[in-house]
C-alpha cells in the first residue's frame, strides 16, 4: 500500500522514483498474489469479527408490542402475541401488560367489528347510490312514455331494505362504540405506569448495549492491533535494509492497517450521537456550496492523513547514504543523477567531489564507497558530507 503510494509522493525526481521502485519490485503475478492474500486477510478478519461479535452476551431490547400498545391502544386491531424477555420481566413490563391484556383484544376485537361495519356500510351506501340511479332512469322512462325497463316497485324495495341495514350497522356500530369506550377507559389509568416501565427499561437496555459495544470493540482491538503493530514493526525493518521482502510485509500491513481502521471508524461510529451527525450531514447535503466544501474538505483531510503518515515512513526510511550509493552504482551523480563516467573527479553538472586521494595509497578512490579499490584499505578520514536526497 505504502510502496504504491511513495511512488506518487517522491516524483520530484523521475529518476529516483524509478530507481526506488525497481528494487522492490515484483512480477506481475507476484503482485496478483499479494493482492489475493490481502483481499483473503481483509475477508477472514470480517469473519472473525462477526465471532468476536457474538462472545459478549447481546441485550435483547424489550418487546416492542408494548410501545404500540402504549401508543395506539385506542385504535389497536389485532394484539399480536408479545414474546416478552428477561428485562420485560425485570421491568414488570410482561406483567403490567398481562393485566391489561384481556381489555386489549377485547379494544382489538370491537375496533375490527367496527371497522368491519363501516366498510359494509359504505359498500351498502353505493349500491344505493347505484339502485337510485336505476329509480331515476325508470321515472324517466316513464315521462318518456317509452318501454319500461326497470321494476320500479323492486328498485324502491331494494333500496328500501339496503337503507335498513345500513340503519342497523350504523346502530350496531354506536353500540360498539360504547362498549370500546369502556374498554379504553378501563385500560387508560394503566397505559401511563405502563409507559414509565417501558422507558425505564429502554434506558437500561441502552446501557447495556452502549457495554456490550465498548466489550466487543475491545475483543476486536485485542485482535487486530498486536498483529497490525508486528506487521508495520517488520515492514519498517525490511525497509530499512531495503529488502525485496518489503512488498509482502506491506500487503499484510496494508491488510490490518484496513481492518485496523474499520474497528475504530465502526466503533467511532457508534458512540458519536448519530443524531447530531445526521443532521449536519442533511444541512450539507441540502446547500451544494457546503456539499463541495464537505466532499474537498473529506479529501483534503484524507490526503493530510495518509500523505503525513508516508511522509512519516518516508523520512524515517530514506537513507541518503543508501540513495547515494545506489546512484553511484547505475552510474549516476549520487547528489543530482547526472550520468558521470569513471574518469570524472566532479560531477558535471552539481560539482560534487566524486573521488578523492586514498590517504593510505595516494591512489584515487571513490568518495563515497568505504574500500579503496587499489588497496583495499577503509579510509580513517570523515565521510564526505551526505548528499541531498
Ligand atoms: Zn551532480
Ligand atoms: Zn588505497
Amino acid at each position: 500500500m505504502f510502496s504504491f503510494l511513495r511512488r506518487k509522493n517522491t516524483t520530484t525526481d523521475g529518476l529516483e522514483a524509478y530507481e526506488e521502485i525497481a528494487e522492490k519490485k515484483t512480477t506481475s503475478a507476484g503482485y496478483l498474489l499479494l493482492i489475493v492474500m490481502g483481499i483473503f486477510i481483509i475477508v477472514v478478519g470480517q469473519t472473525i469479527f462477526s465471532d468476536l461479535r457474538h462472545i459478549p452476551t447481546l441485550p435483547i431490547n424489550p418487546a416492542y408490542c408494548t410501545n404500540n400498545f402504549i401508543e395506539d391502544y385506542k385504535s389497536l386491531r389485532n394484539t399480536d402475541q408479545c414474546s416478552f424477555g428477561s428485562i420485560d420481566r425485570e421491568f414488570g413490563i410482561e406483567e403490567q401488560v398481562n393485566q391489561i391484556l384481556p381489555s386489549l383484544q377485547t379494544i382489538a376485537k370491537l375496533n375490527s367489528e367496527i371497522n368491519d361495519l363501516n366498510y359494509r356500510n359504505s359498500r351498502l351506501t353505493h349500491q344505493i347510490e347505484q339502485a337510485q340511479t336505476q329509480y331515476d332512469v325508470s321515472l324517466q322512462e316513464k315521462m318518456a312514455k317509452e318501454e319500461v325497463l326497470y321494476n320500479r316497485s323492486g328498485i324502491q324495495q331494494s333500496i328500501t331494505s339496503l337503507r335498513n341495514s345500513v340503519e342497523a350497522n350504523t346502530s350496531t356500530i354506536a353500540g360498539l362504540q360504547t362498549q370500546l369506550q369502556s374498554e379504553i377507559s378501563k385500560v387508560e389509568p394503566f397505559i401511563i405506569p405502563l409507559k414509565t416501565a417501558y422507558e425505564q427499561a429502554q434506558n437500561s437496555y441502552a446501557s447495556k448495549y452502549a457495554w456490550y459495544r465498548i466489550k466487543v470493540f475491545c475483543l476486536m482491538l485485542l485482535f487486530v492491533l498486536p498483529i497490525f503493530i508486528f506487521a508495520t514493526r517488520w515492514y519498517l525493518s525490511l525497509k530499512k535494509r531495503n529488502s525485496p521482502y518489503t512488498i509482502i510485509a506491506t500487503s499484510v500491513m496494508g491488510s490490518f492497517a484496513i481492518l485496523f481502521l474499520q474497528v475504530v471508524l465502526v466503533f467511532l461510529y457508534d458512540i458519536i450521537p448519530h443524531t447530531w451527525i445526521e443532521k449536519i450531514f442533511k444541512i450539507f447535503q441540502s446547500t451544494p456550496i457546503l456539499r463541495y466544501i464537505l466532499y474537498y474538505g473529506t479529501v483534503f483531510l484524507v490526503v493530510a492523513l495518509f500523505g503525513g503518515i508516508v511522509y512519516l515512513i518516508q523520512r524515517r526510511i530514506f537513507d541518503s547514504k543508501k540513495t547515494a550509493i545506489r546512484r553511484l552504482k547505475d552510474s549516476k551523480c549520487p547528489t543530482c543523477s547526472f550520468t558521470i563516467n569513471q574518469f570524472e573527479d566532479y560531477c558535471p553538472k552539481c560539482g560534487t567531489t566524486l573521488k578523492e586521494t586514498c590517504p593510505h595509497c595516494n591512489n584515487k578512490r571513490i568518495a563515497l564507497l568505504p574500500f579503496c579499490p587499489v588497496c583495499g584499505k577503509t579510509k580513517s578520514q570523515n565521510t564526505p558530507p551526505a548528499p541531498t536526497v
